[in-house]
């Protein structure tokens, strides 16, 4: 076992150093092609190549939204209509006195920005296909505003899109100004992707609950998202204007906004150069089969639903080499206890967190019925009782998502607020859940900082751009990260993605991932359901090991042994009400206990 500890740094670097040429070398190449397409000197292809870094602008940004966060944002055209004619009509002195380009295009970023913020925020409280109609009827909106509002857009007729002076000029100079907005965008926001701000965002997409409970404020960051999204659509806009040279309503087509979306899904979610590709290719492949382009829609739900159906990760499972090395078959999971002490603080007195005559009804259900429960640091405390007798319920009830309809909650004496889930992490209060809550496209080690998310100090700008505190965030957490993976015993498995895990690593992972916020409680809910009996027994050593570094632990299980086995006190629910509490021999000799759940 001391062996793998020693060997693995000397393994992680070598791989770590090929990973970076795997990740990076697309990009060297990318960018090569781009710097050196102006030698054809084809006019023809340069203009297909700025369009190409143009939506790529827009898709950048959009990527966070889509691929990233998961919202559908199928509209998002709009920022591009915008940024278009905030730019056009400042160049061209519609409002006021004619702009700097430059100006006026910095203009229409902020445009982008604020109407970013304006559309997204709908997202904050309605799913899926309703915030996806309200950015499509925004896209519609911004369209007609652009037709009637003649003095400003030209309405119909249209308005000269604005022209860059040197450096930037049309022809070669513009298109190394695309060129270097496209880069810009493409850096920023693989920033923000690699960032701990990325992986919240990933994490609230596939694993809200989980997000949740490590501490990340959803509405806060995505509102930054927004921004930044609209930003870079209102900069495209700009650009777009120029290239087209004359703008008119009509140049804003849904099928833009449906090139930009479905780039992204073929791309794959969560990707920087998948997207990136996805962009290039649909915005290249009309222009190449020129007969075709009256069926480009048709060819673009034709493409996507091929990707979908043979490659659902999209072009960026093709390219994850790294993940389709195949696993060791007989993997074992060997917790490190005597690593904990490293990543738990010990903790100084007693703390407790104390249930008091909690009620909790689901329309006629008594899911919690005037319930007492108290954890304390440095003990193990056992919940059981049948199925529906209301211990994810209580579980739920102290990580904040529920509120109930009587009773307190409190923290060493003080008030918990109900209904506030994200900041429990605040007070190291970790869970991990009945059913692993995991990013299954993310690493294994990725999953495991997203627990460590509160930790981070660099604001979302700092993350933008990669500055100094964001990096020493990121090492931070990594450090952190592995030494959690080491203690649960999966840091072989760090660089694996989630979803090849099984039942039981995953189990394991949420351990790891709770262990990031150093919890003063950890709550446990059935972390031995699928698991051998020999991986239940080591988990039963590490739960225990973890109680005696001063965390109270709230174990929810069925399996009775581990319970007797671990526990210092244990509660028993039947119907949301407690049917006895005591030391674990008194449990198990509790007569209604024994004929009600135990069993004879
Ligand atoms: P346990 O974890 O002990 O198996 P739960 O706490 O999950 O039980 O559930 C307790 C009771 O509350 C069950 O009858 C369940 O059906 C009900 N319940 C739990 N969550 C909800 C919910 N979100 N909406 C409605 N009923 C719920
Ligand atoms: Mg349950």
């Amino acid at each position: 076992m001391t062996d793998t500890a020693a060997s693995s740094p000397a393994r992680a670097a070598g791989t770590s150093w090929l990973g970076w040429l795997e990740g990076k070398l697309s990009w060297i190449l990318l960018g090569l092609v781009g710097l050196l397409l102006p030698l054809l000197d084809d006019s023809y292809i340069g203009v297909i190549a700025q369009r190409a870094y143009i939506y790529w602008v827009l898709s950048a940004g959009l990527n966070l939204v889509v691929g990233y966060a998961g919202q559908i944002a199928i509209g998002w055209v709009s920022m591009l209509t915008l940024g278009a004619y905030t730019t056009a009509a400042l160049a061209a002195g519609r409002i006021g006195p004619e702009w700097n380009p430059y100006l006026a295009l910095v203009a229409g970023g902020v445009m982008g920005a604020i109407f970013g913020v304006i559309v997204g925020l709908p997202a904050l409280r309605l799913r899926t296909f309703y915030f996806a109609m309200t950015t499509l009827g925004f896209a519609t909106i911004v369209t007609q505003v652009a037709l009637a509002w003649k003095d400003v857009t030209g309405g119909g007729v249209g308005t000269p899109g604005p022209t860059f002076s040197w450096p930037f000029e049309p022809g070669w100079g513009f298109y190394y100004f695309c060129f270097i907005l496209a880069a810009l965008a493409t850096w920023v926001t693989a920033n923000i992707g690699s960032s701990r701000y990325g992986r919240a965002l990933v994490a609230i997409r596939d694993a809200e609950v989980a997000a949740e409970a490590s501490g990340i404020a959803k509405p806060k960051l995505l509102i930054m998202v927004f921004l930044l999204a609209g930003a870079l659509g209102g900069v495209a806009g700009g650009l777009f204007a120029s290239l087209q040279s004359y703008i008119t309503p009509d140049a804003f087509t849904f099928e833009m906004s449906v090139l930009f979306f479905i780039a992204i899904l073929i791309g794959g979610r969560g990707s920087i150069l998948g997207p990136a590709l996805g962009t290039i290719i649909l915005t290249a492949l009309p222009e190449f089969a020129a007969p075709l382009v009256q069926w480009s829609t048709f060819l673009y739900a034709a493409l996507l639903l091929l990707i979908v159906l043979l490659i659902p990760g999209g072009i960026a499972d093709l390219l994850d080499f790294k993940n389709r090395r195949p696993l060791e078959q007989h993997r074992e999971i060997a917790p490190r206890k005597e690593l904990l002490s490293r990543a738990l603080d010990k903790t100084d007195g007693r703390h407790s967190i104390v249930l008091k005559d909690i009620a909790l009804h689901f329309g006629g259900v008594r899911a919690i019925d005037g319930l007492d429960l108290e954890i304390r640091s440095g003990e193990v405390h056992g919940l059981i009782g049948p199925n529906g007798s209301g211990k994810t319920t209580t579980l739920n009830v102290i990580s904040g998502y529920y509120k109930p309809k009587a009773g307190t909650l409190k923290l060493d004496g003080g008030d918990l607020p109900f209904d506030r889930p994200h900041l429990r992490a605040n007070y190291r209060i970790a869970r991990t859940f009945q059913t692993p809550r995991v990013v299954g496209a993310a690493s294994v080690l990725e999953n495991v900082m997203i627990g460590g998310t509160v930790h981070g100090q660099a604001t979302f700008a700092e993350a933008l751009l990669s500055l100094p505190r964001n990096r020493r965030d990121e090492k931070l957490l990594r450090a952190a990260a592995m030494q959690a993976l080491a203690t649960v015993g999966l840091e072989s498995l760090a660089d694996v993605r989630a979803d090849r895990l099984q039942h039981s690593e995953l189990r394991f992972m949420e351990i790891a991932r709770a262990l990031m916020l150093r919890p003063a409680f950890l709550m446990l809910d059935e972390p031995a359901a699928g698991l051998s009996p020999e991986e239940i027994r080591r988990l039963g050593d590490l739960i225990k090991a973890i109680s005696r570094e001063g965390t109270g632990v709230l174990l929810v299980e069925h399996h009775a042994d581990l319970i007797f086995d671990i526990c210092d006190r244990v509660t028993v629910l039947n119907l949301g009400k407690m049917l006895a509490a005591g030391t674990p021999n008194e449990i198990r000799s509790h007569r209604e206990v024994v004929s009600a759940y135990l069993g004879a």
